[in-house]
C-alpha cells in the first residue's frame, strides 16, 4: 500500500479478535512472535480449540488480552460431561466461550457430538454471560437453528472467519451478530466473501488472522501470525471504502465491547 495508508496506521490500533498462538506452530519461536506481536497490536484474542490449548491460553495471555476457552467441533468427543465438570473453571475464568460450533467438512466427530458439545457450551457461556466465538463451516443454517433456540440471547455472539455470501451475512445481522472476517478476504478468488463484508455495517465487523490458519495473499501457503491482520484491514478498508484510522477506531471499539475488556483505542485523525 501507499505511504499514506503507513501514515494512518501510526494513528490505528490494531486488534485481531481471533489467533491461536499457543498452537505448537509456535514451539519453536513463540516469545519472539509474542515481542513483534505486541509491538505492533494494541490487542489480540487468544482463541483455544480444546482444554489443553484452553487453558495454555489463560497461562500465555496478558490482561489486556482476552481468552475464548472452549471445545471446537473436531475436537467434540469423550464424556462431555466429566470433562466439562473438571474444567468449569476455565470457563469461569476466561473472557469468552469458543471457538464452538459445528463443521461438516473433513470431521471426525460425529454431528450428534458435535451438537451436543455445541448446545451445552452455549448454555456455559449463557450462564456465566460470557460473549460466544462460533466457529461454523458449512454448517450455517445449523448453527443459526441452535443459536435462535436459545434465543434472545444477551450475549455478544461473533461468527469467526465468516465464509458466506451477502445473504448469510443479513441473516446473521438480522440476529444482531458480529461477523468477522480472515486473510481469505485477500484470495483473488473471494469476491462472494467480499459481497458479504460490503453489507457489514461498521459496528457490527471485526476482523481476525484465525493465525496460524489463513494467511494473506502475500503469504500464502506460509504460517501466519497476527501482525498479518495489517494485510486484513488493508482489504477491508479498500472494499468498505472507509479511511484507515476510522476502520481502525471502530474495530478497537468492537473489540472491547464484545471481549469486555479495558483498552484505549486510538482516535480518527481530523
Ligand atoms: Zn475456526
Ligand atoms: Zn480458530
Amino acid at each position: 500500500m501507499s505511504n499514506d495508508f503507513l501514515d494512518k496506521t501510526k494513528h490505528c490500533s490494531l486488534v485481531d479478535a481471533h489467533a491461536h498462538l499457543q498452537d505448537p506452530a509456535y514451539d519453536e519461536d513463540r516469545q519472539e512472535i509474542l515481542e513483534k506481536v505486541r509491538q505492533k497490536l494494541l490487542s489480540f484474542t487468544w482463541v483455544g480449540y480444546d482444554m489443553e490449548s484452553s487453558q495454555k491460553a489463560l497461562q500465555l495471555r496478558q490482561p489486556k488480552e482476552p481468552v475464548a476457552v472452549g471445545v471446537h467441533p473436531h475436537n467434540a468427543v469423550g464424556p462431555l460431561e466429566d470433562v466439562l465438570k473438571e474444567f468449569e473453571s476455565i470457563y469461569q475464568e476466561a473472557d469468552a466461550v469458543g471457538e464452538i460450533g459445528l463443521d461438516t467438512v473433513r470431521s471426525q466427530t460425529t454431528p450428534e457430538d458435535q451438537l451436543m458439545w455445541f448446545r451445552r457450551q452455549v448454555e456455559i457461556a449463557l450462564y456465566y454471560r460470557k460473549p460466544i466465538v462460533i466457529h461454523e463451516r458449512e454448517a450455517f443454517p445449523y448453527v443459526m437453528d441452535v443459536l435462535s433456540s436459545y434465543h434472545p440471547l444477551h450475549v455478544p455472539v461473533v461468527l469467526h472467519c465468516f465464509s458466506h455470501g451477502p445473504g448469510e451475512a443479513l441473516e446473521a445481522l438480522k440476529n444482531d451478530f458480529f461477523l468477522s472476517f480472515t486473510g481469505n478476504i485477500t484470495y483473488p478468488k473471494s469476491d462472494e466473501l467480499r459481497s458479504a463484508l460490503k453489507v457489514v455495517p461498521l459496528d457490527h465487523l471485526l476482523l481476525e488472522t484465525d493465525s496460524p490458519y489463513l494467511p494473506p495473499q502475500i503469504i500464502r501457503g506460509k504460517r501466519n501470525d497476527p501482525t498479518y491482520v495489517q494485510q486484513v484491514y488493508e482489504k477491508a478498508a479498500e472494499v468498505k471504502d472507509v479511511p484507515m484510522d476510522q476502520l481502525c477506531q471502530v474495530l478497537c471499539k468492537n473489540f472491547v465491547y464484545v471481549f469486555g475488556i479495558s483498552l484505549t483505542c486510538s482516535e480518527v485523525v481530523e
